[in-house]
């Protein structure tokens, strides 16, 4: 089932001066874009690249996108990702990594708003697909895992239907046009 969800959140360009900023920091993406072009084996470009087809899509932000985890054992959880192909974050830039780190923040505001968590574990590990992401984890004191790191968990697989309800809940909170 396709979403039509290219949701364009301009979460720090509030004013004239900070369109600048932004404009300036997506000036610098593009120049470096042939360093850090996406390739073919990439999963997360992959997905990335049909992330509107995906039922898992919750938004398109400036910077990266929010997708919900497929494992729903942790009620919410789910993927910040950079839309470049960053492997190391030593080659971010410091106003890049600031920018998505507002959006990453703006995403767990969301998650918290739906779910209430009582914990949100945020993990940045790059073991499997090596494209930075971040993974958003609301934790619940009733969880096997509470007290300890989230790993391992069950395995909670969703109907399609969940899914996209779960997103549009999520995406709901974190506003923005969809175009
Ligand atoms: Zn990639």
């Amino acid at each position: 089932m396709q979403i039509y969800t290219d949701c364009i959140i301009t979460v720090s360009a509030k004013n004239e001066e900070e369109h600048r900023h932004m404009s300036n920091i997506r000036r610098v993406e593009q120049n470096n874009l042939s360093k850090h072009q996406s390739t073919n084996d990439c999963y997360v470009c992959s997905l990335l690249a049909h992330a509107k087809d995906s039922i898992l899509l919750v938004s398109a932000l400036e910077h990266g996108t929010v997708f919900l985890h497929q494992n729903q054992s942790y009620k919410g959880r789910c993927i910040y990702t950079f839309h470049q192909h960053y492997v190391n974050i030593v080659d971010v830039s410091s106003e890049l990594f600031k920018c998505a780190s507002v959006e990453l923040q703006h995403a767990c505001k969301a998650i918290s708003d739906v779910f209430r968590p009582d914990l949100l574990n945020i993990a940045m590990l790059g073991n499997h697909e090596r494209h930075l992401h971040w993974h958003i984890i609301p934790r619940y004191r009733n969880d096997s895992n509470w007290g300890n790191p989230p790993w391992p968990s069950e395995q909670r697989v969703l109907s399609d239907g969940e899914y996209i309800s779960l997103a549009a809940s999520i995406r709901e909170k974190l506003g923005g046009a969809i175009v």
